[in-house]
Parts: C-alpha cells; structure tokens; sequence
C-alpha cells in the first residue's frame, strides 16, 4: 500500500493488482485515499503555478510550484492562514486559521507530482526536486503535522526527496529549530527582516518572544550548520525602513560566524499594505555590503506576482467567499 501510494501516487485501490481481492474491498469498505480538492487552479505569465485547495471542512490553503530550467521548486502551506501578524505579511492578516494535517501537508506534494506529471523517468521528475516550506503559516508551529509528512516525503521508499533539497522557513520559533534540526536534519531559512530588537519586534511580533540574541544562539546550535550547511536569511526590503546601508552592515555582524547566505525578498505589495519596495538602487547596495563582507546574497526575483503567487501575497479567496458558500 505504501509503495501503491506514496512512490507510485495510485489513490484507486482497484489498480493495486498485487492486493488480494479481498483486501481490496475490505480496504475499500474502511478508507479512502483522497488528494486535496483543488478549488482553483492558475498559472502566471512566467510559468509558475498556484492551486487553491479546498479541503473536507471548506478550509482552504495554497501550494505555488515555481519552475526553473534545471529544476522545479514547490512551495506548500503547513497552515491555513497564520496565528502570527508580521507586518508585511498578507497571510497574517488572515481571519481563519488552523493546522493542516500531516495528509493535507502531503497530499499537497502528490498533487503537484501528479499535475506536472512529476514521476517515473529522471527527466519528468525534474519538474519537482525542491521543496520549501514557505507557504502560508508558521510550519514551527504545527510541528507534529509537519514532521509526519517531511518523513513521507523525505522516505526513499516514499516520496523520495532528500532533505538537502527541502528548506524551512520560520518567522524563529526558537525551541522548535532545535528540534527540527536533529529530527529531520532539513535546510532552515529565518525570516530575519530586522537587525534590532526595536524594529523586529514591529515587523516579526513573535521577536518579543523569540528575540534576536536567542534566535541567533538557536542558528549557531542548529545541526546542518556544523556540517556547514548554509542556514538562509530571509529580508524582506522595506523602503526607508529596513533597507539602509548601516543595517546591511549590522546583518552582517549579526550573523557573522555562522554559514549563511542571505536572500533579499523585494517586498510584494497587496492590498491595504503599509510598505513599500526598496528601490532597486538601495537593494543593490544592500546586497553589495552584505556580498562584501563575503556571503552569497540574492534577490529573489517575484514570481507569479501577476496571480498573486509570490511571497507574503497567499491568501485565500475562501475567505472572501460569502459565508453561505462555506
Ligand atoms: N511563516 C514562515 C513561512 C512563510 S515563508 C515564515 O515567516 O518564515 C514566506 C517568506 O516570505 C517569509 O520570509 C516572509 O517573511 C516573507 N514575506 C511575507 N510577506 C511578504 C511580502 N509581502 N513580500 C515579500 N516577502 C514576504
Ligand atoms: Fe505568518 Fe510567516 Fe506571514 Fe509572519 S511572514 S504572518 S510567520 S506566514
């Protein structure tokens, strides 16, 4: 069943031929193997992919699959909406929020495997090589949830991904990275954004908590990094806010000693937002501050933005669906 389902994606008991026929139908008369609904599906001008799912309780959440000519990135949701409220964040101004369960988390992966035609020959499985997640919600916070699927979809005999091609992006739940680096060992990202205490507490709330001398003590402990795997370091730019030269100065210091590379989010503006983008003159010099002090930095380039598929824009329509429709 477990070969059938997960390295093979077959959810019809029927086409499991070396089952017994009993087995079948007793299986059948007890369970069912369903995908997530898909409720919309879209695709950008630049090839990138958004499904919107709808799931048995008319919850819905998203899964964006970003193409690229070597390779495919799918980024999958670990919860519907987030109980957190970064500033800059569509998805935390989200009413609905909770868990998904660790099949809603899967069945998101088996669901683009089987719309990009994503299994079998090397070739077809180089539509989808890396997971992130970096959907909607703080996948540290639903970490029961999320450690059971990333053991399906890491699983050689499962999924089949390997957990140096999956990257976890957290807004810094600082008990949890620990836990996360030794039980699933997988990439982490930080939602860095702030290089004090003051301005992170505005934009990543949960820094009142989490401060950045505990979230950064946390990096230098995580697991991969002593195998000098590079940890991620999410900031998103904010013209006039977060965007100066002495911050990138600062983020350098910061982070200094720990094997990083950062990556600059420009900021995807939506509707109601109180931010802007950095400009591209204030971003270069940002990064060039940052690649001079002799880390990799990159600007992640929008994608999708046109179907409201990039970062921080994820929110669900079913939100805006009158509530006799739920
Ligand atoms: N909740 C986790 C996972 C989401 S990852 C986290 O916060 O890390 C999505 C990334 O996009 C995070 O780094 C998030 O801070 C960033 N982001 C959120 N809103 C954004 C926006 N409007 N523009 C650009 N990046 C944004
Ligand atoms: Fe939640 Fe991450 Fe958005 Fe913050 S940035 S509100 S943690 S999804």
């Amino acid at each position: 069943l477990y070969n059938w389902i997960y390295a093979r994606g077959v959810t019809d008991l029927e086409a499991m031929t070396n089952l017994s026929k009993d087995l079948r139908q007793r299986l059948a008369a007890d369970f069912r193997i369903e995908l997530p609904r898909v409720a919309l599906h879209q695709r950008a001008q630049d090839g990138t992919r958004k499904w919107l799912l709808d799931f048995d309780d008319r919850n819905a959440a998203e899964t964006v699959h970003i193409p690229e000519p070597d390779r495919g990135t799918l980024c999958i949701s670990s919860q519907v909406g987030c109980t957190l409220t970064c500033a800059f964040c569509h998805t935390g101004t989200q009413r609905l929020v909770r868990n998904l369960a660790a099949g809603e988390i899967v069945g998101q992966v088996m669901l683009a495997q089987d719309a990009l035609g994503a299994r079998g020959a090397a070739e077809d499985r180089r539509k989808l090589t890396n997971i992130v997640l970096m959907g909607m919600g703080e996948p540290l916070y639903n970490y029961p949830n999320v450690k059971a699927a990333l053991g399906l979809i890491m699983d050689g005999n499962g999924i089949g991904i390997s957990r140096h091609r999956i990257t976890l992006s957290t807004s810094g739940i600082v008990p949890e990275i620990g836990r996360c680096g030794e039980e699933l060992g997988v990439l982490l990202a930080i939602s860095l954004h702030a290089v004090t205490d003051e301005l992170r507490d505005r934009l990543v709330p949960i820094n009142r908590k989490y401060p950045l001398s505990e979230l950064l003590q946390a990096c230098r402990d995580y697991p991969a990094v002593k195998n000098a795997r590079r940890i991620t370091f999410e900031y998103v730019m904010l013209r006039d806010v977060n965007d100066g030269e002495a911050e990138a100065r600062e983020l350098t210091r910061l982070i200094a000693g720990i094997p990083a590379k950062v990556n600059l989010l420009p900021f995807n503006p939506w509707p109601g937002a109180e931010f802007e983008c950095s400009t591209e003159l204030a971003m270069q010099r940002f990064a060039a501050i940052v690649e001079k002090a002799g880390y990799v930095c990159t600007v992640r380039r929008p994608r999708g933005r046109d179907i409201l598929a990039a970062c921080g824009q994820l929110k669900t329509a079913s939100e805006r669906k009158p509530a006799s429709a739920k």
